[in-house]
């Protein structure tokens, strides 16, 4: 089976942004992340682009996304001190994003890194 190489490959897993990964991959999946710690290996080896869940849920249920913004909306709104978790494994811009919003709910903001 021939393994695609891509040396220096990026990990956002947890926002330390390492940047000298080599990843080897078949036809489906990445099979090894070299140099990547265990939280980016596992990030690497387990996640693929297919998708595992709908765009939304509430209470567990799937929903249309704009119903469950709405729902969202309305506890943060109800939240006495929001916590604006996790981060991790996204955009600066949705990072700034997410940061604006706690700002304007006066809430505070924590990323997974603290585990
Ligand atoms: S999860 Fe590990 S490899 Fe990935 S950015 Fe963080 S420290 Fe680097």
């Amino acid at each position: 089976m021939n393994l695609t190489v891509v040396k220096n490959a990026t990990c956002t897993f947890c926002g330390c942004v390492c940047d000298d990964i080599e990843l080897h991959a078949n036809s489906e999946r990445i099979v090894e992340a070299k140099a990547a710690c265990i939280l980016g290996k596992s990030w690497f080896l387990n996640h693929t682009a297919e998708r595992a869940y709908p765009s939304a849920l509430i209470d567990g249920r799937e929903a249309e996304l704009d119903d469950a913004i709405a729902v969202a909306a309305e506890y943060l709104d109800k939240a006495h001190l929001p916590l604006v978790y996790g981060l991790s494994n996204v955009t600066c811009e949705a990072q700034r994003e997410a940061v604006s919003l706690a700002e304007r709910l006066g809430g505070v903001v924590d990323s997974h890194t603290s585990l």
